[in-house]
């Protein structure tokens, strides 16, 4: 608990530091001026957004770059599950990150603000603190909830309810802490969680991760109860046989996977969930803790934007590109991608460097080929922790390739360490799993 609250303490520190920091703020009466020829404005300071500005910059100091971020910390989705497990390496002081250091240290602007309104035309972007003129337009804004399509009958104060009630924690913030307060203060009892029914979703393997973080928090605490996974899927998903291993091996009596279960209500008053399983029978479980997530749609900004966007928001992409199929000057990054590729922290920083490369490319007049560098290897490396004592994690690589179909597509592969004795798991791969987070957030913040 003592941990807990110097945690609390370091976060409040860095929020109070980001609130005497103005200097990189842009101002509304710079963001009116006319811009430079070498303006781009990127929406989104999270792990694609904050890629691309330094990358710019390192590639072509005469760009002049604006990240513009509604939030005013940073703080990181993945590795997240390994504090939401009350593993001892990963405090909330990890996890965050003031937005000022990196737009100091390479010489781009940071705009906070919420961006409501985009304008192709006149190229500008409307802000809840002022607007922009941008010659490049960079769109890295992530997903969005959609409950809506997943429970029709729901009204807002409904959703509201479960949103608050059974917080998915897919997208950073309140959420977590949210989550981590409920598993802090659960009894006894069952903690449900439910992946996202169907369609794209934030890192795959993320609901599993949980799964079997959360089963460690309880077998460290003494917590009587099980860990249900409610999954529409049957039984295959990211990793699947990697997890499945692990749960069996080291949590056989607290994980309880049920596949082809369909979530149909949630009682937050009561605390049950009601679903119904591969035969179409209803059952209701009580929760102590329950994380539902949602199916996912891309954030507005895509439709916001204007552009070209599959029905879930996702944006139609040029060729293998990382630009708008619609416009020659908006750029999509990170999640919101329409290529076949998988939406990760890790994904978002190298569709960033190529798409910098390409904006870099279009201002000076040069050219830049797409498919340079192509088909490349471990372009997506994506771990997830699946034990605490000791630490031990499976990890799943991706290839990436221009597909004749014409988008960016990934190839996976779950592959055994060396380290493992024949296991997907090993603590080589735990190990590995904290340096390419400290390498990616270095990445991103120095
Ligand atoms: C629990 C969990 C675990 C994960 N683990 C891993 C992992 O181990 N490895 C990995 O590679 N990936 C992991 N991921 C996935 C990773 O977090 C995402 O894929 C990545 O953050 C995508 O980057 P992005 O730039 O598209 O979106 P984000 O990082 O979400 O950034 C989007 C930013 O846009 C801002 N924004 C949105 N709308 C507006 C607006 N209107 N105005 C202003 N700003 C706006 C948001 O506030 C946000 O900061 C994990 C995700 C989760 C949820």
């Amino acid at each position: 608990m003592s941990m807990e609250r110097r945690d609390l303490f370091k976060l409040a520190g860095v929020a109070a530091a980001v609130a005497v920091v103005p200097a990189v703020v842009t101002t509304e009466a710079k963001a009116a001026a006319k811009t430079s020829g070498k303006s781009v404005v990127i929406i989104g300071g999270g792990w694609g957004g904050l890629t691309m500005a330094k990358e710019i910059k390192k590639q072509d100091k005469s760009v002049e770059v604006t990240v513009i971020e509604k939030k005013d910390i940073f703080m990181s989705c993945p590795v997240s599950n390994l504090y939401l497990g009350g593993l001892e390496s990963m405090t909330l002081a990890q996890l965050t990150h003031d937005f000022y250091a990196p737009a100091q240290a390479h010489g781009y602007n940071f705009h906070q603000g919420e961006v409501t309104a985009i304008d192709r035309k006149a190229k500008t972007v409307t802000t809840t603190t002022g607007t922009v003129s941008y010659d490049i337009l960079a769109l890295s804004p992530g997903i969005a909830y959609d409950y809506e399509k997943q429970f029709p009958t729901w009204d807002a104060a409904k959703i509201n309810a479960v949103a608050h009630a059974c917080p998915a924690a897919l997208m950073p913030g309140s959420e977590h802490l949210a989550l981590k307060r409920q598993l802090d203060n659960m009894d006894d009892g069952n903690v449900i969680i439910v992946p996202p029914a169907s369609g794209k979703f934030r890192c795959p393997p993320a609901p599993y991760e949980r799964t079997a973080m959360v089963a460690n928090y309880m077998k460290q605490e003494g917590i009587k109860g099980k860990v249900i996974v409610l999954d529409t899927r049957p039984g295959k998903f990211a990793k699947a046989k990697a997890f499945k291993e692990a749960w069996k091996d080291e949590f056989a009596d607290i994980v309880d996977y049920r596949g082809e279960s369909t979530v149909t209500d949630v009682d937050t008053a009561k605390s049950t969930i009601t679903y119904k399983d591969a035969e179409g029978k209803s059952h209701t479980e009580a929760y102590q803790v329950c994380s539902l997530m949602p199916i996912n749609k891309c954030s507005p900004i895509t439709t916001m934007a204007g552009i070209k966007t599959n029905g879930a928001g996702f944006a139609a992409m040029e060729g293998y590109t990382f630009r708008s199929a619609s416009d020659k000057n908006v750029y999509v990054i990170g999640d919101a991608v329409g290529h076949a590729i998988p939406p990760s922290g890790q994904t978002a920083i190298w569709g960033a460097k190529r798409a910098a490369g390409q904006v870099v490319a279009q201002l000076n007049g040069k050219k830049n080929d797409p498919v340079a560098g192509l088909p490349e290897k471990a372009a997506n490396v994506c771990y997830s922790m699946v034990n605490g004592a000791p630490e031990e994690a499976i990890m799943v690589t991706h290839e990436f390739h221009a597909d004749p179909s014409g988008k960016l597509k990934g190839k996976g592969a779950v592959p055994k360490p060396k380290d493992g004795n024949g296991k997907f798991r090993s603590q080589g791969v735990g190990k590995a799993l904290h340096e390419w987070y400290n390498g990616s957030i270095r990445e991103m913040f120095s």
